[in-house]
């Protein structure tokens, strides 16, 4: 697996906002692979959001230009309009999931076969993977919930991320992968939202410096999620 790497490393970005442009230049510039997790039925949709109390620009792509923004990366499920999946019954789950994950290969032409659980706080339980399993194209969903930790998971339909990119522990975790000398495959996924860099401590600075940390590894696999986690 893994081009012959027992180390590899990914990204997962939410909600498909315009700062995914700038963010993707600065992956692009060091060689870095990520998957976006999008909501076809929101393209467009204009707003605002308040993370870390300040007030940050949430502006969907538009339809017209999702493939072309992401063509180098991956995108991936975030279901059609972004409910809580565990208020929600079982066929409402495989609907909003399986219609977005069709209309984003409709749009692109390309397989999807990921998603990223929307929403914060417990959006996910095992009924919701369940039916994610059963009901729907999905073969990886990606949770919020940090693991600190580099080893494979058996249940991609409840998948943790290492760490958010927000988190304190982010330059930490890197040097420790870094230094890791793998005899078993380790996998480092950070996940985010790209409008976090506009206000949030880590900064579009502090966020290419750390792509700048961790790129151009020769014992690296920089891969989008589907060629890391369904890599056998
Ligand atoms: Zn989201």
């Amino acid at each position: 697996m893994w081009k012959g790497k027992n180390k590899a490393l990914t990204f997962s970005f939410d909600d498909g906002v315009t700062q995914d442009i700038k963010l993707i230049g600065i992956l692009d510039k060091y060689g870095l692979k990520a998957t976006f997790n999008v909501n076809s039925s929101l393209f467009g949709l204009k707003g605002k959001v308040y993370p870390f109390g300040k007030e940050a620009e949430h502006n969907k792509i538009r339809p017209d230009k999702v493939a072309e923004v992401y063509k180098n990366h991956e995108l991936a499920a975030h279901t059609l309009t972004h409910p809580t999946l565990t208020v929600v019954d079982d066929q409402t789950i495989a609907y909003q999931v399986e219609e977005d994950r069709l209309a984003i290969e409709r749009i692109t032409g390309r397989p999807c076969v990921g998603m990223a659980y929307p929403g914060g706080g417990v959006n996910n339980d095992d009924r919701v993977a369940k039916v994610i399993r059963e009901k729907t194209g999905v073969k990886f969903a990606r949770t919020i919930t940090p693991t600190y930790s580099f080893d494979l998971q058996e249940n991609l339909y409840r998948f943790n991320p290492t760490l958010s990119y927000m988190d304190g522990r982010l330059f930490e975790t890197a040097e420790r992968f870094l230094k890791l000398k793998a005899d078993k495959p380790q996998l480092f996924y950070v996940w985010g939202h790209s409008y976090e860099l506009d206000v949030g401590p880590l900064g579009w600075d502090g966020f290419e410096e750390f792509c700048k940390l961790v790129s151009g590894k020769d014992d690296i696999f920089y891969g989008v999620n589907s060629e890391i986690l369904l890599d056998k």
